[in-house]
C-alpha cells in the first residue's frame, strides 16, 4: 500500500496538489477548498486587500463568500480583478482546466476539457484560451484597461511634509538622500476601477515599465504623475501602452 500523503491545512503548495486527473476532479469539486485555493492564488501573502481602494480593513460575509471593504464600502469577491471575474463557470471547473493545462504534457483539447468538466466545447475553448494566456503571463490577474493612472509614492514621509525642526535635523545628517529610509510604492489605478500596488526595488524605467506591462492591457491610456517623486518637479505626462 502506498504511503498516505500528508496534507497540511494550507493550500496551494506543490506537494499537496492532486497528481492524477481523477484526484484533481475530487480535489477541486470541494467548493470550500476551491474557494480557499482561489484566495491563496489571489493573495499569495495572505493579506486580503480591497481591489478598489487597497484597504486591508474588511468584514467577511461567509454565507456569500464576499468581503465588504471598510474603506470604500464596496463588496468584492475572490474573482474581482482576475481572469475569472466575468465568468459564470464555477471555480472548481476553472481550477480543473488550469490543472489539465499545467499537467497534461501532450496538451489539452477543448473536446477533452469539455468532457472532463461538463461544459460545451465552445466554453472549453474560451477557458483554455484564457488559462494559457494567464500561464504565459504568470498571473491570473485581469489587466487594467481604459484610462489608467500610475504613480510612485515614498512611504515613510517626505521631507517636505515634515516639521521644520525635524527636517533640519535630518538634513544635517551625513549622506542625506531624499529617498533614504523610505519604501517606494508604485500604484496603478484604473479610472473608476481597481488599484494595484507593488513595492519597487528602484526607480529604473525598466523596473517601473515591467509592472505596468504586467498589469495594464495593451492600448490603455496611461497617465503618469511624476510630482510624487521628490527628485522631479511636478509634471504630468501620458502614454499609450
Ligand atoms: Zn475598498
Amino acid at each position: 500500500m502506498p504511503a498516505k500523503k500528508s496534507r497540511s491545512d494550507r493550500y496551494g503548495e506543490q506537494a499537496e496538489l492532486p497528481q492524477t486527473l481523477q484526484e484533481a476532479i475530487t480535489y477541486f469539486a470541494d467548493k470550500q477548498r476551491a474557494f480557499e485555493f482561489a484566495v491563496s492564488l489571489r493573495w499569495p501573502d495572505g493579506s486580503i486587500t480591497c481591489p478598489f481602494c487597497g484597504s486591508g480593513e474588511y468584514s467577511f460575509i461567509s454565507t456569500r463568500q464576499l468581503w465588504k471593504c471598510k474603506g470604500c464600502k464596496k463588496q468584492y469577491s475572490v474573482r474581482v480583478g482576475t481572469i475569472f471575474e466575468d465568468s459564470p463557470i464555477s471555480l472548481s471547473k476553472w481550477f480543473l482546466a488550469i490543472w489539465m493545462v499545467a499537467n497534461c504534457k501532450n496538451g489539452v483539447s477543448s473536446y477533452e476539457l469539455s468532457r472532463a468538466i461538463d461544459v460545451t466545447q465552445k466554453t472549453a475553448w474560451f477557458m483554455l484560451h484564457r488559462v494559457r494566456a494567464a500561464i504565459k503571463a504568470k498571473s491570473f490577474d485581469k489587466k487594467l484597461a481604459g484610462i489608467v493612472e500610475t504613480d510612485e509614492s515614498f512611504i515613510g514621509g517626505l521631507l517636505g511634509n515634515m516639521h521644520a525642526s525635524k527636517r533640519e535635523k535630518i538634513k544635517a545628517g551625513a549622506n542625506h538622500s531624499p529617498t533614504l529610509g523610505k519604501v517606494i510604492v508604485q500604484a496603478v489605478l484604473e479610472r473608476d476601477g481597481e488599484v494595484r500596488t507593488q513595492i519597487l526595488e528602484d526607480l529604473k524605467t525598466m523596473t517601473k515599465f515591467g509592472f505596468l506591462k504586467a498589469n495594464i492591457e495593451q492600448g490603455a491610456h496611461v497617465m503618469t504623475d511624476e510630482g510624487s517623486d521628490p527628485r522631479n518637479s511636478a509634471r504630468t505626462s501620458s502614454m499609450t501602452l
